[in-house]
This record gives structure tokens, sequence and C-alpha cells, in this order.
């Protein structure tokens, strides 16, 4: 196997217990995302979804099988280490209800880089650049309130950023959004994973977010399969 950048998940299984009951969640799952790809994972509620986007995240331990961040074993890593990669190599685009209440634009994308260490000149002037890349500029020091739904998702997207990471996970990052809206959001993430060159996976339902996606796979019952792209770009 040739560890490259961006995201492997190799043969990976999950089990839960639930009381006596092993519930398979994930059963051999494979992906590979390489940088500048963008690929989506639809499925059926109860399907692994959350569960696959958990353990490519470094969030969750898989049973079985193997899970490679930026040529990082995960396997290798101790608890300790865990986090640090979760920082520096994963952005999450959360739901913009995630964004704190009390920090305006530009402090939201500058708590992540103190989290990370210390906030220097040129962290700052890349929030700044980021923000204004998504359209931003002029929101900056607005707080979430006074934001309309897709600039908060669109800050959501650069908060992921701010840190540099390797890879970007979002699990459904259009759900509260009309449809002009979440077509915006989903192609400004899709030109930021491949002007930045990230690997990036979308949980989505939305069928019609599809087309911005260089790869589509179905998961059902913890199985993953690629599934043919029905719509054109
Ligand atoms: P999805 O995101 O597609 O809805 P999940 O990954 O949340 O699917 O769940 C996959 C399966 O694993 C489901 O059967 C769910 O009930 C089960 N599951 C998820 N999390 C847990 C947990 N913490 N404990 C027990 N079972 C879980």
């Amino acid at each position: 196997m040739t560890m490259t950048k961006g995201l492997q998940i190799v043969s990976v299984s999950k089990y839960y217990n639930e009381g006596s009951e092993r519930i398979t969640a994930l059963d051999r799952v494979s992906l590979t995302v390489e940088p500048g790809e963008f690929v989506a994972v639809v499925g059926p509620s109860g399907s692994g979804k959350s569960t696959l986007l958990a353990i490519a995240g470094a969030l969750l331990k898989a049973s079985e099988g193997e899970v490679i961040i930026n040529r990082k074993r995960l396997f290798n890593l101790s608890d300790k280490q865990l986090p640090d990669i979760r920082l520096r190599e994963v952005g999450f685009i959360l739901q913009a209800s995630n964004l704190v209440p009390y920090l305006n634009v530009l402090d939201q994308l500058l708590i992540v880089k103190r989290m990370a260490g210390k906030v220097r000149a040129e962290d700052k002037a890349f929030a700044v650049k980021l923000l204004e890349e998504l359209g931003l500029a002029a929101k900056m020091k607005c707080y979430p309130e006074e934001l309309s739904g897709g600039e908060k998702q669109r800050t959501a997207i650069a908060r992921a950023l701010v840190n540099d990471p390797s890879i970007i996970l979002t699990d459904e990052p259009t759900a509260s959004l009309d449809t002009k809206r979440a077509h915006k959001v989903v192609s400004l993430i899709a030109r930021e994973v491949k002007n930045r060159n990230k690997a990036a996976v979308m949980v989505t339902h939305d069928e019609r977010l599809l087309a911005y996606c260089d790869k589509v796979y179905r998961i059902e019952d913890g199985k993953l399969s690629l599934a043919e792209l029905a719509s054109t770009h």
C-alpha cells in the first residue's frame, strides 16, 4: 500500500455493542480521497454515514482496519496524539448553528488558531484572506445573529480551513439553507477543495448537490460502494 497525502480508509469495520447485541455500523469500508478531490457519501438514515465521518476525522476509533491521514497511520498514534491530528489535519465544516454566539466572524477563525498555538500576524492575515475569498470581507466584525444562513455557513467553511488541514469533512452542510444558498455554499466548498488541494468528504441527503462532487459513494447497512454520477457538471 502506497501512502499518499489525503485520506485513506482501508477495510475499516466498526462495531457498537448494544447490550448483548453487536451492531455492525461499518462493514469493511475502503475509501481513498486524494488531495483536491471532493467526494460525496449518500445513504439512508442509520446506514453508517456519521460513523464513517467520525472515524475519518479521528473522533472515533475503527474496530478493524486502517485509517491514514496525510501519511499518518492513526493506529500507531496514542490517545494523546489523536487530538493534535484532529486539530492540525482535519477541518470539520459543522452546521452553522455551531458558531460561537459572542464572537465576531474574524474571531470565530482566530479562536481555532489560538487553540492550535499562538496567533501570529500571518495567521490573522490568512484568516482575513479566507473570509475575503468566501465573500465575507464586509462581515468580519459581525456576530452570528447579524448574518444570513448562507453567511453563517460560509463562516463555518472558513473556520474549517483556517488551520490549513489536509482533509475537510462535512455532514449536511446545507441542511438549513434554501436552494440558492445551498448551491452557493457547496460550490464554494468545491472551489476551496480544488484551489487549496484538500481531500474532502461530504455526507448529504441532497441529490441536487452531487454535481459539485468528483465521486459519489453510496452506503447501505455499513457497506460502501461507488455510485454512478447521474448528473453532469
Ligand atoms: P447515519 O449517520 O447514516 O444515520 P450512523 O453512523 O449514525 O448512521 O449509525 C449506523 C448504525 O450504528 C445505526 O444502526 C446506529 O443505530 C448505530 N449506532 C450509531 N452510533 C451508535 C452508538 N454510539 N451506540 C450504538 N449504536 C450506534
